[in-house]
């Protein structure tokens, strides 16, 4: 079980970036995303990310969240830097250190609710028994334990990212990353799922960090930062 953000954690980084570029395609097509990118994330924050479409938010997120490497620049985790990882080390850092919530859900429509969040479990090798009492564990912390059975394809919007939420969960994060986590939901269902990624936040200390351009779920994060044309052009910190 991850620690909760203790006092002493705060100020900590966790994830630690400097200098981040990153560039798509070759020549003509060439466009960089990111332009000279630095952060700390620290422990038990809440950090926004926002900004217009096309303004690498989602290319900063993956980058943090080690599912893409950077053009050039460093990317620090806990301290050490993760440009040494490779393959399953790499995988394994990610699936034990982040959960993933994002606004495609990216759920197995055809799998049902606990098969679609024991996934992280099955690929880290827990064995079955241990995945069925973790999964349903993690259901239950979303109160979609009576879903268990039901087949992703027909779950309401809100009950799938509650579905992608307990995935998140399974393997007790110590972030969760989440892009866009409300864009596919009506405004009721999405602050529904808010007060949940805060609730974990909160009381686990789980760190979020959220691209968003909704300004209201911004405004509830300790810190925003805003990213235009691949740069940070200002942060705020809340009251
Ligand atoms: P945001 O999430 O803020 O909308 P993105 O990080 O998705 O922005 O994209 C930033 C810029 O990089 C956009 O101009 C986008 O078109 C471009 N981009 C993103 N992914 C790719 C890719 N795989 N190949 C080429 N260009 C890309
Ligand atoms: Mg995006």
């Amino acid at each position: 079980m991850t620690q909760p953000a203790s006092v002493q954690d705060r100020g900590t980084p966790i994830i630690s970036v400097r200098d981040l570029r990153k560039t798509y395609g070759h020549g003509a097509g060439r466009f960089e995303a990111l332009r000279g990118v630095s952060l700390d994330i620290r422990e038990g924050e809440s950090l926004a990310i926002v900004g217009k479409s096309g303004s690498g938010k989602s290319t900063l997120m993956h980058v943090l969240a080690l599912l893409d490497q950077p053009t050039d620049g460093s990317v620090m985790l806990d301290s050490q830097d993760t440009k040494r990882l490779r393959g399953r080390q790499l995988n394994r850092a990610r699936n034990k250190t982040f959960g993933f919530v994002f606004q495609q859900f990216f759920l197995t429509a055809s799998q049902t609710a606990l098969e679609n969040v024991v996934l992280p479990l099955k690929i880290a090798g827990v064995g079955r028994r241990a995945r069925h009492e973790r999964g349903m564990a993690a259901l239950e912390q979303l109160e979609l334990d009576d879903k268990a059975k039901n087949k992703a394809v027909n779950l309401s919007g809100g009950q799938k990212q509650r579905v992608v939420i307990a995935r998140a969960l399974v393997n007790t994060p110590r972030i969760i990353f989440a892009d866009e986590p409300t864009g596919n939901l009506d405004s009721n269902t999405g602050r529904t799922v808010e007060d949940i990624l805060f609730t974990l936040n909160r009381e686990r200390g789980i760190t979020l960090v959220i691209v968003t351009h909704d300004d209201e779920l911004a405004r509830r994060c300790d810190r925003r930062i805003h990213i235009r044309d691949g740069v940070i052009v200002d942060e705020e910190v809340a009251a």
